[in-house]
């Protein structure tokens, strides 16, 4: 059993259990083992043979005993019960992703606004998984709690860039902001600013609870601004404790594609936005999609893998998902 199908199985349970808030603290548990699996990648063959899988970190009897049932059967019948009691059973049309295709993360935070690590260490993380880029996408000044960048300390931002970047052998450094989307649907920096970064995530964070049709003209507005790479986390939802915006979902996608704007899948077990169904959905409408980590630490790296089944139960092929894509072709695409 490939440690990496485990995790998303592991990872796919901790998400259908967090939608029973009686269920909280056992979707945690099975998050956080997927999680161990994924930083670890440990050899579950092995320790299965030896009666050893509880020595994982995380993995006590319950998760043991899904385990165990994956790797005789290869597939795991709790989780395909949780799939029938939440209405989200698995569907012929998935696609398959392949992780060791994956080129980079789009979307990161290092200590210059919330991320936990240098700028230096989360690249010596993204090189050390094999990387090829990934983008440095700290938060705009609106975010004031997390200390968010103006122009000026992007600008102090870019030559600390340039210096980690002749560190780091072989890994490109998008210089990046996620940048909040105002309640207007303006961004909370300057097209001036914006044009000049490699890759803009643009990101709703506050007053998610806005009117639908608010909502939707505030997105619109946001998919239609030239500058906009990415839209991060497309519901700013919370998995169990906060639902996201709603809004003209199918407008609002259709928008994202005619101006080649892409969605993302935010792999953090705690948002997991996009959903598999609205991913789907912006499929359908043509949109291409970012698989992210939202990292704001090395470790973090590892929510790829642990949110990979969404695009797969999507049905997206993989040439719709940025990070597949060799940095050359990212930045023809991006505008
Ligand atoms: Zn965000
Ligand atoms: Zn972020």
């Amino acid at each position: 059993m490939d440690a990496i199908a485990a995790v998303q199985v592991l990872s796919e349970i901790g998400y259908l259990l967090r939608q029973n808030p009686n269920e909280v603290y056992r979707a945690r548990a099975f998050s956080a083992a997927a999680w161990t699996v994924a930083l670890e990648r440990p050899n579950l063959d092995a320790l299965f043979k030896d009666n050893k899988l509880t020595s994982i970190e995380g993995v006590g009897e319950g998760i043991a005993k899904v385990l165990v049932g994956l790797i005789e059967t290869g597939h795991s019948t709790y989780l395909e019960r949780l799939r029938a009691e939440t209405g989200q059973p698995a569907r012929d049309d998935e696609s398959s992703i392949d992780l060791g295709a994956y080129q980079g993360d789009l979307h990161s935070h290092t200590d210059w606004s919330d991320g936990r690590a240098t700028m230096l260490e989360m690249a010596r993380g993204a090189k050390a998984l094999g990387y090829k880029y990934l983008g440095v996408t700290d938060h705009s000044p609106r975010i004031k709690v997390v200390n968010g960048l103006d122009a000026e300390r992007l600008l102090a931002q870019s030559r600390e860039r340039e210096q980690v970047e002749q560190e780091i052998d072989g890994l490109a450094l998008l210089q990046g902001i996620e940048v909040d989307i105002l309640e207007d649907g303006s961004l909370d920096l300057p097209d001036a600013v914006l044009e000049l970064l490699d890759i803009v995530i643009a990101s709703p964070h506050v007053k998610l609870r806005q009117e639908p049709s608010a909502m939707t003209e505030r997105m619109m507005r946001a998919v239609s601004n030239p500058n906009v790479d990415v839209i991060g986390h497309p519901t700013g939802r919370r998995p169990g404790s906060r639902e996201g915006a709603t809004y003209d979902f199918e407008q609002v996608f259709r928008e994202a594609a005619r101006h080649g704007v892409a969605l993302e899948i935010d792999c953090d077990p705690a948002r997991m936005d996009l959903s598999p169904e609205h991913a789907r959905l912006a499929l359908e409408l043509g949109c291409t999609f970012a698989l992210d980590a939202d990292a704001h630490a090395p470790a973090e790296f590892a929510y790829v893998p642990m949110g990979a089944w969404m695009a797969r139960r999507a049905g997206i092929p993989m040439d719709r998902i940025l990070n597949f894509k060799p940095l050359e072709v990212l930045t023809m695409t991006a505008k």
